[in-house]
């Protein structure tokens, strides 16, 4: 296991030698001690991916493709190693890492190595006599800050469009959740990356973090993350005017209308807000459903959260994992307290689960609260396996309840009427909707919000255009240029 940092293609540790343990949230036993960067080792990178960008973003573009694609190929070829590294690092159930956040990750650098030839500019209609036309040209050294809820997978999420468009990266992994990311930089050498086109830099957010967001040298930070580092980020990126991409946190509305397929609700709602432990930006973490089925969906959907098995991430029976640290485990639990004082009721859950076995664990039961639509564990991003529940009683007052939070990034509904589905579509305030289904995700379909849920977007040809600036070539091939200044 590597736990070094990855800087211009070598392993190294950190010039003031610091170092941070990762722990296994299961029992919060250390998997090892990873180097962590400081402002120094960042400077150190962005040198390197300055020295390897004339060549890489000059190379053809489909020759970085063909990188992009042997890399997914290596993470094909080494599933399960980085499937257990991820799930002992962060709490994912092996299911869900080898089925889900591998196949991902590996799909998300195919897919992007199969764009980076296919991307294109274009030739724009302008007066006669002229040709204009746009390209598409890279930013130069890129910036990219993520948490620890997806971490494999959000590097490629990151790097994959940056690098097809010709960037070269410095990413940063959450300082929870390190090791991946470093698995993935060994195979990127392995593969033959040339030394500095990525670099990869655990370290602290404070540091490392703010570091990368204030460096004169770096073009563009992209940012996954909380809303209030999202911000912290934007004033730190001022000096330089870099480009910021920002995908921050959510609370994800999930309408039931009165004719919905009770049964796929509960299924779809319950993958929405408890994979992954609801450590997700777009958990279905708000429910908000007609008065007239309240009853019957949530007998049913309190019975499967109480039916979900929680255990160690390693266990392939394991349905839900801990959470990713204890100082987050409490915090979730906070807001167990913060319902009630404001009168939520507990449906299910709301405790660390009884088990001996789990208690040295970052465990949270899946947890179903009623509560009312302006308390604050209706509005404020829970990150957890917690769900609240509201009722409505006409279209337009559920519309309401769905958009009257801060955020805007996922959303989904639950109808069989179809004007109604595309109705509510249209209303609802958010990047990406979810009809009969919820929390749907393609390297093809654009991924990111709006309002306190940031701006840009992630995956499909739009992550292809945040990663890129276009320049507008004018020639005159046959123009007369008339005279301004007749003489
Ligand atoms: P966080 O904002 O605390 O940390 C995210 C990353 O930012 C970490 O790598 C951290 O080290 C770094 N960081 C912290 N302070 C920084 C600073 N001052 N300057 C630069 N970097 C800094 O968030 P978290 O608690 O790790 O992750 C959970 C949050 O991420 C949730 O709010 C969630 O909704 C959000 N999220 C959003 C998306 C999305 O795509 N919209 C996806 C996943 C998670």
């Amino acid at each position: 296991m590597q736990t070094q940092l990855f800087i211009g293609g070598q392993f190294v540790p950190a010039a003031n030698g610091e170092t941070l343990a990762s722990l296994n949230p299961h029992d919060n036993s250390v998997i090892a001690e990873v180097a962590m960067a400081g402002p120094a080792d960042i400077d150190r990178a962005v040198a390197a991916a300055k020295a390897a960008f004339p060549k890489w973003s000059k190379l053809a573009a489909m020759e970085r493709g063909r990188l992009l694609l042997k890399l997914a190929d290596a993470i094909e070829a080494n599933a399960d190693r980085l499937a257990r590294l991820e799930s002992i690092d962060t709490g994912h159930p092996i299911r869900d890492t080898r089925n889900l956040d591998v196949p991902r990750t590996a799909a998300t650098f195919r897919y992007f190595g199969g764009m980076a030839d296919k991307f294109e500019g274009s030739v724009i209609p302008v007066e006669a006599g002229f040709l204009n036309y746009l390209t598409r040209e890279p930013v130069g050294v890129v910036g990219q800050v993520v948490p620890w809820n997806f971490p494999l997978m959000f590097t490629s999420w990151k790097m994959a469009p940056a690098l097809a468009a010709g960037n070269c990266v410095i990413l940063k992994p959450a300082e929870l959740t390190p090791l991946s990311s470093l698995a993935i930089a060994e195979l990127m050498a392995e593969v033959g990356f040339p030394a500095g086109v990525v670099n990869i830099l655990p370290g602290l957010g404070s540091v490392a973090g703010q570091s990368i967001a204030e460096h004169p040298e770096i073009g563009k930070v992209a940012f996954t993350g909380s809303t209030a580092v999202g911000r912290r980020i934007v004033q730190a990126s001022s000096g330089n005017l870099k480009k910021v991409q920002l995908e921050l946190g959510g609370k994800g509305a999930n309408l039931v209308f009165g004719d919905a397929d009770l049964d796929a609700v509960v299924q779809g709602s319950a993958f929405g807000i408890f994979h992954n432990q609801g450590q997700a930006c777009i958990a279905a973490s708000r429910m908000i459903v007609h008065e007239a089925v309240a009853d019957e969906l949530l007998e049913k959907f309190v019975a499967l959260a109480r039916s979900i098995k929680i255990g160690d991430p390693l266990d392939p029976s394991t349905e839900m994992g801990p959470l990713t640290s204890s100082q987050h485990r409490d915090r979730v639990l906070s807001y167990v307290d913060i319902a009630r004082e404001q009168g939520g009721r507990v449906l299910t859950g709301g405790k660390t689960p009884d088990a001996a076995a789990l208690a040295s664990g970052c465990y949270v039961e899946p947890t179903i609260v009623a509560a009312k639509p302006e308390d604050r564990v209706s509005q404020e991003e829970v990150f957890g396996p917690f769900m609240t529940v509201a009722t409505f009683r006409t279209d337009e007052e559920a519309l309401a309840i769905a958009n009257g939070t801060e955020y805007g990034l996922g959303a989904g509904l639950w109808t069989r009427d179809l004007q109604r589905a595309h109705l509510v579509a249209r209303e609802l305030h958010a990047g990406m909707v979810w009809v009969n289904c919820y929390k749907r995700v393609s390297p093809a379909s654009p991924f990111g919000g709006v309002g306190a849920s940031g701006y840009g977007r992630e995956m499909g040809f739009e992550a292809m255009r945040e990663y890129t600036q276009p320049k507008s070539v004018w020639v005159n091939v046959d123009a007369q240029i008339p005279a301004y200044f007749p003489r």
